[in-house]
């Protein structure tokens, strides 16, 4: 009897056991399908946004240049810094969803550390000065002219962290120091500050996302508490480490360090640091003619302001189709292609274009170049761009120096 109650007692914990598992699974489940659908909400929202913005701020700067009274010129300032503020959260929540999904690959390009310190640096010098605040820089000399890594994230990291720095510190200095560990495996930098300083027992939260050392940060401040989470997500991406000392009133340093991978000479063919930030001079510009397939009129309007001062005969199509259209019959130097479209999108028409080429050519050398503008920055559609035909790919907002730049590259060659 005692055995038989024993197998039955056995038998239903079993039992009791797998439903709980059931049960455990289907909401693990449910939670991972929420978390996929926020995420996918975060980046289609910040796409959408991205959009528009994209008008307003090359507007602001298309604005700027043209003669405006000292009143004009403030307005317009404000208009575009608060802009360009609103432009940096939706990156961030872009970013912050891509990194949450995994869907965020790090780079490896060899660029130079000493530029890159140089020129992030210089993006703080006016809020520097206006803020009497003296910022510098120094750099070990062990460290190689070139290295190996994501210069963009690195630079996204040194922005977000001199950022905060900037933005935290009323009076003294901000210094950022770049040195290699003592085994020389890693790159290590310093940013330190004599500003408010962190409480000891927030020194752990504030790299949790949207979390500030107290609610008036936001009030007096501004920003959104992703700053640092995304920073700290980067760093681990990288294989690295963050961390931080602060004293109250004193000051903070932020101390990261990456795996450190130095060259001695510039790789050729390889992404390398756009450094050079004049915009081409329409005098010696060559003239050309270029399609440019967009629907939206803002867009279109935007981009024509931006080749207005240079020799460039603009034809515009308003989806896929006319521009396939208009490329057959049209002698076009270049294509500037948006890749959302109506009716035909971008990757569909680049792919009708090449086999248009290809029947008509026959080879490859005659391709005309086609520049892809997209909202979308993730990797499989990049990837997916190019083996459609695109040469190259901008993303969304365009600025006037990139575009010129880009379009000069490739006809003057
Ligand atoms: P936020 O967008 O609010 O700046 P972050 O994630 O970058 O978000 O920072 C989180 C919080 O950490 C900030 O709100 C601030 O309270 C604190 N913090 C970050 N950097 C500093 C610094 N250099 N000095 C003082 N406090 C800082």
């Amino acid at each position: 009897m005692i055995q038989i109650s024993d197998v039955s007692q056995q038998v239903i914990r079993e039992k009791l056991l797998r439903e709980q598992m059931i049960i455990a699974k289907e909401r693990e489940s449910e939670a991972k399908k929420a978390s996929q659908a926020k995420t996918d909400f975060l980046a289609s929202m910040s796409h959408e946004i991205r959009t528009p913005l994209n008008a307003i701020l090359g507007m602001a700067d298309t604005l700027n240049e043209t003669e405006l009274s000292e009143e004009q010129t403030e307005y317009l300032t404000v208009l575009r810094n608060s802009g360009r503020a609103l432009y940096n959260i939706i990156n961030d929540i872009l970013d912050f969803s891509r990194i949450e999904s995994g869907k965020l690959e790090m780079e490896s390009v060899t660029f130079s550390i000493h530029d890159l310190m140089k020129e992030t640096i210089s993006l703080f010098l006016m809020k520097a000065k206006s803020k009497g605040i003296h910022i510098s820089h120094s750099i070990s000399k062990e460290i190689s002219p070139m290295i190996k890594g994501d210069s963009t994230r690195i630079q996204q990291i040194l922005i977000n962290l001199i950022g905060n720095a900037m933005k935290f510190t009323e009076k003294g200095s901000i210094f950022i120091k770049l040195m290699l560990s003592e085994d020389k495996s890693h790159l290590v930098f310093e940013i330190e500050d004599t500003g408010i300083g962190i409480p000891n027992d927030k020194l752990q939260s504030i790299f949790e996302s949207f979390t500030q050392v107290d609610s008036s940060t936001t009030r007096k401040y501004g920003g959104t508490g992703l700053g640092l989470s995304i920073t700290k997500k980067l760093i681990l991406l990288m294989n690295g480490t963050i961390s931080v000392q602060s004293e109250i009133g004193k000051g903070s340093t932020f101390h990261i360090e990456i795996p450190y991978e130095g060259l001695l000479h510039r790789e050729s063919n390889q992404n390398q640091h756009w450094l050079d930030l004049e915009l081409p001079d329409p005098e010696n510009f060559p003239p050309c003619k270029i399609l440019l397939a967009e629907d939206s009129n803002e867009n279109v309007f935007i981009i024509k302001t931006f080749l207005r001062k240079y020799p460039i005969q603009l034809e515009v199509a308003q989806n896929g189709k006319e521009a396939f259209d208009k490329f057959q019959s049209g002698n076009y130097d270049l294509v500037l292609m948006d890749m959302q479209m109506p009716e035909m999108d971008g990757m569909e028409a680049t792919k009708q274009i090449r086999i248009h080429e290809q029947v008509k050519t026959k080879n490859k050398s005659g391709e005309t170049p086609i520049i892809a503008i997209s909202a979308n920055v993730q990797k499989e559609e990049i990837k997916k761009s190019f083996l459609a035909g695109i040469t190259s790919y901008l993303a969304k907002p365009v600025r006037k120096i990139e575009i010129l730049k880009l379009i000069y590259f490739y006809i003057a060659h």
